[in-house]
């Protein structure tokens, strides 16, 4: 079955044609960042008017790499949420046109469940049941993961997600958005041991995380180095590895707890700050003591694509699920409300 997704969730344009017996065909994607980085953050209108823009030509560009036909697409997919209402409903509304106009099934997949599957698309992928880290711009989550849409969540963070507290600690030592890669890549020249930073809410049991905490540790410690005239290029690279090291170190001891708890061997870890080489080799060091592996996708699939949503709705199109004549445009919706593979989805 040929699966063209389609991603449109925030301020990347994202589209890829998956094939379930041959894989991954062809994805493109579209990045605004340039566009709203004027503005300090995403723009929703703006983000919106850009996806018309570039959906189309984008599903063109993978088609014509694919060298295949609008018709041979047997089934869409498009992200239906969480995400901003204004872009989900482009990426929505060219889904069910080009599916009415093909005679093919639609179906409005959850973001985070993309997000979640995206590892499958690599070789050696994780077998079920595994225990998930969801970590991106948005989510910070651990989820028990039995089968597609089986999903107990475990813990998720109370304030801001892992990821926005990188955009955040960014900002605070004038790099830009999106900051993760930028506060990694400046953590890289840091002095390991210059400062110490808390590792909020793992002196406590239980899988939730807090970050809010440590973005006002972060701060204050700018402010100090800054009034003392010691920020330069070198201290700003020892508070970012600082940072990074608390997240890392934070992410690693729930996940750990996380598996434990569960007697799960498998941890997946997916979301933009998956990429992080930091996080990565801290899991693969834990996992490796408790004699289990960790799994996560190549970078650029970690980040919003249209891979993982091709992916993540060719399984569930396969099992028969489909939208009504409905568009389907949800700005918050939990993923364990997500009904099983197996099971046909409620209108
Ligand atoms: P959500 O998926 O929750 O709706 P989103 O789509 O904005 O949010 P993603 O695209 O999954 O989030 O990830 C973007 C986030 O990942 C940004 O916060 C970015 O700073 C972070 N990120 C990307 N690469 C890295 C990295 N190497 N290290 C740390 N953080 C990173
Ligand atoms: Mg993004
Ligand atoms: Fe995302």
């Amino acid at each position: 079955m040929l699966i063209l997704g389609i991603e449109t969730s925030c301020d990347e344009t994202g589209v890829a044609l998956f094939d379930d017996e041959k894989g991954l065909l062809a994805h493109a994607l579209f990045s605004q960042t340039d566009m709203h980085a004027d503005y300090g953050g995403v723009v929703p209108e703006l983000a919106s008017r850009d996806h018309v823009r570039k959906l189309l030509p984008l599903c063109d560009q993978v088609l014509a790499e694919a060298g295949k036909q609008r018709q041979d697409i047997e089934g869409i997919a498009y992200t239906a949420g969480p995400g901003l209402i204004g872009a989900l409903m482009v990426g929505g509304s060219v889904a069910h046109a080009l599916g009415f106009a093909l005679g093919i099934p639609v179906l409005g997949v959850h973001h985070m469940e993309g997000h979640l599957l995206a590892p499958m698309l690599e070789d050696n992928p994780p077998a079920f049941p595994f225990v998930a880290l969801l970590v991106s711009g948005g989510h910070t989550q651990l989820v028990r993961v039995d089968g597609i849409g089986e999903y107990q969540m475990l813990g998720e963070s109370v304030d801001d997600a892992a990821g926005e507290a990188f955009d955040k600690t960014a900002k605070m030592l004038g790099l830009d958005y999106p900051g993760g890669p930028r506060v990694a890549a400046l953590a890289e020249k840091g002095r390991e041991g210059r400062y110490r930073f808390p590792r909020p809410m793992t002196d406590r049991p239980g899988l939730d995380f807090s970050f809010s905490g440590l973005k006002t540790f972060t701060l204050n410690t700018v402010n100090r180095a800054r009034e003392a005239g010691e920020l330069d290029e070198q201290v700003r690279a020892d508070i970012a590895l600082a940072f990074e090291a608390a997240v890392v170190d934070t992410l690693t001891i729930k996940c750990r707890r996380a598996l434990q708890e569960t007697g799960c061997k498998r941890l997946v870890i997916a979301g933009g700050v998956s990429a992080n080489k930091r996080l990565r080799a801290g899991l693969e060091a834990m996992t490796a003591k408790l004699s289990g592996s960790v799994f996560y996708a190549r970078p650029e699939f970690c980040t919003d694509n249209g891979a993982m949503i091709a992916y993540a709705g060719a399984q569930r199109l396969r099992a028969g699920q489909r939208d009504g004549e409905r568009i389907v445009s949800v700005p918050r919706w939990p993923m364990n409300t997500l009904p099983p593979v197996n099971e046909p989805r409620a209108e």
